[in-house]
């Protein structure tokens, strides 16, 4: 059925496949972002896109008008390198997610997904490179990413409350570092996988023998594929769901194992420069999918060297258009 729907954030890299999904599906869309439109990842003609502070009550309100889903990607954030160093700002979306839920309250949404992060897990459980993948029960005792992730959790019990209190009918998902296409790749708040695919085509491209890595190359993470990523936001929020879930990919790798990819897809080999004293997280992360696949029979489909093969195609093609532009 056509829905008239809003997707806050979506002008970012998660928001802007979201939208392109429900334009296909032959929804309404109202796609609002903060950042001027000529900076947004993806632009749609025919989504309705507004340009607000989704900080401000009085911007909730206009952009819950009318609406029946409420799908909420925005937040001040980026990688380790930016919520290491910029806790506040990262703090300060709880005014988005706040107002939101107020405003879709208020115009009677449906339903209202909220996009949380696995920085929300207990920091004493990833102290290992060694991982035991996470389990969504390990959100607590909290002890969660300093800023950012306290954010995400102090949100993800607004949205609890919200549905348990006023009948507001919300779905958290935990996201596990997602990568792809139209996304951040430079400027200081692009994650792993695109930094590491930016670095490599640079020396590829410049000749350079070496690359810089953060960290010493052992920490483990695991990456979900965009397309992955959007089919469970849907899958999630059309479902009975209500605690929050872990939505990643269990295919656990080090960084240096996607250095190794990138090569691989690249055709070098480089020198590796480990900076210890740059931002790294924690030591180990994977997400436990037992829950997700008993209710959803969700899998990521997209296998990770696949998935990296294609955002470096889209890298490069941002590189190169980017040299070839007058100074
Ligand atoms: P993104 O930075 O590309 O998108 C977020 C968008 O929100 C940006 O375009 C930004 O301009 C917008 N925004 C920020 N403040 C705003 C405001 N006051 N009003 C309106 N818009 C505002 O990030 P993303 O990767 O697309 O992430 C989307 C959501 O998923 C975020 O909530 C993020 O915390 C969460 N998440 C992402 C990942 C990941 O790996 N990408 C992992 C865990 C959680």
């Amino acid at each position: 059925m056509k829905k008239k729907i809003l997707v806050a954030g979506g002008g970012g890299f998660i928001g802007g496949h979201l939208v392109s999904r429900l334009l296909a599906d032959g929804h309404d869309v109202r796609s609002v972002d903060v950042k001027p439109r000529s900076e947004w990842h993806q632009v749609f003609d025919d989504a309705e896109n507004i340009v607000a502070d989704l900080k401000l009550r009085d911007a909730c309100t206009r952009a819950c008008r009318d609406v029946t889903v409420v799908y909420n990607l925005a937040a001040d954030m980026g990688g380790m390198g930016f919520i290491e160093n910029n806790k506040a700002l990262c703090m300060l979306s709880v005014l988005i997610n706040t107002h939101l839920l107020q405003a879709a309250l208020e115009a009677g949404v449906e339903r209202y997904f909220y996009a949380s992060s696995a920085c929300v897990y207990n920091a004493d459980k990833q102290k290992s490179e060694d991982v035991i993948p996470l389990k969504e029960e390990d959100a607590y005792p909290a002890m969660p990413e300093d800023g950012y992730g306290w954010e995400k959790l102090f949100s993800e019990r607004m949205c609890r409350h919200f549905r348990e209190d006023f009948g507001l009918n919300t779905r958290v998902a935990r996201f596990h570092n997602v990568y792809g296409p139209y996304g951040t790749w430079d400027g200081g708040r692009e994650k792993a996988p695109a930094a590491i695919i930016r670095k490599v085509i640079h020396a590829v491209e410049t000749g350079q023998p070496s690359i810089e890595i953060w960290g010493d190359g052992k920490q483990t993470r695991s990456f979900m594929y965009i397309d992955d990523c959007i089919k469970g936001i849907l899958d999630i929020t059309a479902s009975d769901i209500l605690e929050p879930i872990n939505l990643g990919s269990a295919e656990l790798v080090t960084i240096n194992g996607l250095v190794d990819i990138v090569e691989d897809v690249a055709g070098v080999k480089l020198q590796r420069r480990y900076n210890l004293s740059a931002p790294k997280g924690v030591n180990g992360r994977n997400s436990d999918n037992t829950l997700i696949r008993q209710y959803l029979d969700w899998e990521p489909g997209i296998r990770l060297r696949d998935g990296m093969a294609k955002t470096y195609d889209w890298i490069h093609a941002q590189y190169v258009k980017r040299l070839a532009q007058p100074a």
